[in-house]
Formats: structure tokens, sequence, C-alpha cells
């Protein structure tokens, strides 16, 4: 079928969604794509684009295979009959790869498995990634799958980055260090900021921070991770939407000895209502900005918080490289909120790090380049593409 011959379907199989896209890895023209929200909810929606047709409804969604099914429906009802469309690959977007995976895998049964014994590390995540891949094997039997991991990226990280001072035995034996997520998007964007620079990303040391509504930071010396935001789990480092980032792990102790939470209304209260959300009672950061040009000071105490911690990362990254080429922006805060952009880096001037107010103030979907011409340290914003970026691993590895 044209159009269609050689592309990926990207499936992000999220704890209560399903993003997909449907796009080509050569041209990075996207052919169709897709949101279900609120799976397993009383009311779920589906939203889906392809061409000029726009699809949105509301309907109950049971779970993740009713979802993938539900939108392939969409695209046969768009005339295109995925199983026969001559696609490359269904590339999955998995979470937490472990120590067993660090490189695009083809599924297989024994793949299945592994990611499978794996989800007691992300137990939120993964088991929404395999219930996404068995759907994409029972409607698309054909067409092979392929699991790109977001731990791989920093997989090379070093030791005395990647290793909690806990006992040593109590680490191994279940599996206890700091893996990295987000890691699609940090090499895609550290590889496209090396590209906007001219240079080989070998040559280019940089701050990469991914601020959406999970955000993370890294610090990538020519173009290898050595250090970053979140651990053995998403839930460390930055302060996110509804994720706390970096908390004194004492707090979680007293949490249950004297608030008498259980590790269940913990959990929830560290990845669901904390961050942003916790702060004000909202994670949008554009609900948030409005809130603080009306003088909302829950909202103005979230966003100086979420400063402060973001300040934090970068002072300790521009340490732990020593020489910064480059730091960009990416994800959905990153690319839109010129504010944040500029409370990061004010005052930087002595690090060689000046932001130029009207570049910064500009809107566009395009990488550039933020800093003044006689910043010593390039700032760039440079939109993100993670689902290009497993398109390309996916197709590349079938
Ligand atoms: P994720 O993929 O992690 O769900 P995104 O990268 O899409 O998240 O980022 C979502 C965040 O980006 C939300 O907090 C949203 O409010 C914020 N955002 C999107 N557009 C803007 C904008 N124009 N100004 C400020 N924040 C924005």
């Amino acid at each position: 079928m044209s159009g269609t011959e050689g592309a990926v379907l990207v499936l992000n199989a999220g704890s209560s969604s399903l993003k997909y896209q449907l796009v080509h890895p050569d041209t990075g023209d996207v052919r169709a794509d897709g949101i279900v929200e609120r799976i397993g909810e009383e009311l779920s929606s589906i939203t889906h684009g392809q061409g000029d047709e726009v699809i949105s409804e509301s309907l109950q969604i049971a779970d993740h295979h009713a979802a993938i099914e539900r939108a392939l429906r969409c695209f046969a009802d768009n005339g295109t009959d995925l199983a026969t469309a001559g696609l490359a690959a269904v590339g999955h977007r998995v979470v937490h790869g472990g120590r067993t995976f660090y490189e695009p895998t083809i599924i297989t049964p024994e793949v299945i498995s592994e990611i499978s014994r794996i989800s007691t590390l992300a137990p939120l995540h993964n088991p929404a990634n395999l219930v996404g891949i068995t759907a994409a094997r029972t409607f698309l039997p054909e067409v092979p799958s392929v699991a790109v991991f977001d731990t791989a990226f920093f997989h090379g990280l070093p030791d005395a980055a990647a290793t909690y001072a806990i006992d040593r035995g109590v680490a191994d034996l279940h599996a206890i260090r700091r893996y990295g997520f987000h890691g699609t998007s940090h090499e895609y964007v550290s590889r496209r900021a090396a590209e906007f620079l001219g240079r080989d990303v070998e040559e280019v040391n940089q701050i990469v921070l991914h601020l959406g509504n999970g955000a993370s930071a890294s610090a990538i010396e020519g173009g290898r991770p050595v250090d970053t935001s979140m651990g053995m789990t998403p839930l460390e480092g930055l302060v996110m939407g509804t994720r706390s980032g970096d908390i004194d792990p004492g707090l979680v102790l007293h949490l249950h000895r004297v608030a008498k939470l259980s590790v269940d209304q913990i959990d929830t209260l560290l990845n669901k209502q904390s961050g942003l959300r916790g702060l004000c009672g909202e994670n949008d950061f554009r609900a948030i900005s409005a809130r603080i040009e009306q003088g909302d000071e829950a909202a103005r105490r979230a966003y100086d918080v979420y400063i402060h911690r973001l300040r934090r990362y970068v002072g300790a990254y521009l340490i732990t490289l020593g020489h910064v080429d480059a730091i960009c922006f990416t994800a959905g805060v990153g690319e839109n909120s010129a504010p944040v952009r500029a409370d990061a880096l004010s005052n930087l001037e002595n690090y060689g790090i000046i932001v130029d107010a009207e570049r910064n103030a500009l809107r566009s979907r395009e990488s550039r380049r933020i800093s003044t011409d006689d910043s010593d340290v390039d700032v760039l914003v440079v939109p993100t593409n993670e689902e290009l970026a497993i398109a390309r691993q996916a197709a590349a590895v079938v």
C-alpha cells in the first residue's frame, strides 16, 4: 500500500494511555498518529489523525489490548489495513530494560518473559508496555515487533554515577542501581544538537534538559552519558508534573511509620500527587504559568521549587563535565517555556552562559540557539522526537 510501505508503527503504552504514530523512518513523514486516554476508566477517549481526517470519540476502553484494537480500527476506517500495509516493524517504547536489555531488541517469547521478569523494577510502566507488545503480535502477526528501551542510552553510565551508596550485597541481589530514563530522547537531542552546531557528537560536551510532564537532566561527554537525574526508577531527580523527584529517603520511612501510609499509598503520593501537582494542585505548566500571572502564590512557589531543583542539576553537571559546549532544552516545557529557560540559566555570566532575551522569546518548532553571540556555552532549544528515534532504531534491526 503506497505511503505505508516501510513505515513503522510506534507504540507508547503508558499506565493509562496509549500513544501511537505511523512514521516513515527514513523521511520522518508522519502518516498518522493518535492517543487513547483514560484506559480502564469509566469513559476513555481516542483521537486519531490520518491525513486530513481526525476521529475523536469518547467510549469505554477496558485495557491496552482493546485500545490497540480500537486504534487499528481507526486505521481501517481510513482505508489502511495495517496488517497488509507493508510495515517494516512495530516499535515499542519499553520503559525498563533492567540489566538485560540495552539495545533495540526483536521481540520473541523469551524477550517477553524477560521484560516481564524485569517488571518489578518498573511496576507502573513495563506491564502496560507488555500488553502493547502482546496485542501488536496478536493483531499484526506478520510484522516484527521491536522493543526500544528507555534505559538503554544510560547503560554505560560510569560506575560511580550508577551506584547507590547502600549495602553492595543487597544492591546486587535486587538489581538496585541507577538506570536512567528518557534515554531515547537524550540520545536523539544530543545528536541533533551536535548536528545543529555542525560538529561531531564525539567532540561536544552537553547538558540535556528534558522537561516534559516527566523531566530529567543528563550530562553527556562526547556523545556518552556520564550522569543523569533519574535513577532506579523515573522518580528520582527533577521536580516533575506529578512526581516528587529527589527527596530525603528518610521521608519515606516517616510517611510509613508516623503518617501510617502503606507502601502503595506512598507510591501513589510520590508518583501521582507530588511534584508541581502536589505543590499547587496543577501539573500542566501552561495553567501554572497563567496562575502565576494572576498572582497565585501556590503556583509561584511550585515554580520556584521547580527552578531551584533544575539549577542545582545544571550546576552539578557543569562541574561533572568540567567543560560544557552546549546546554539543550527539550520536551513540552523545555521547548515552549521561555521563562523556565531564562530562570534556569539566569546570572551564570561568570560561567560563560548568557541567554539572549529576544532569541529566547521567539517561538519555533525548529532547533535554535537562544544564547548571545558572546556566550561561551551555546544554549539551544532542540525539539525531541522520540517516535522517530524509536522508528529508526526498530527499522535498523529488522
Ligand atoms: P510528556 O510527553 O512527558 O507527557 P510533554 O513533553 O508533552 O510531556 O510536555 C508536557 C508539558 O509541557 C505540560 O506540562 C505542558 O503544560 C507543557 N507545555 C506545553 N506547551 C507549553 C507552552 N506553550 N508553555 C508552557 N508549557 C507548555
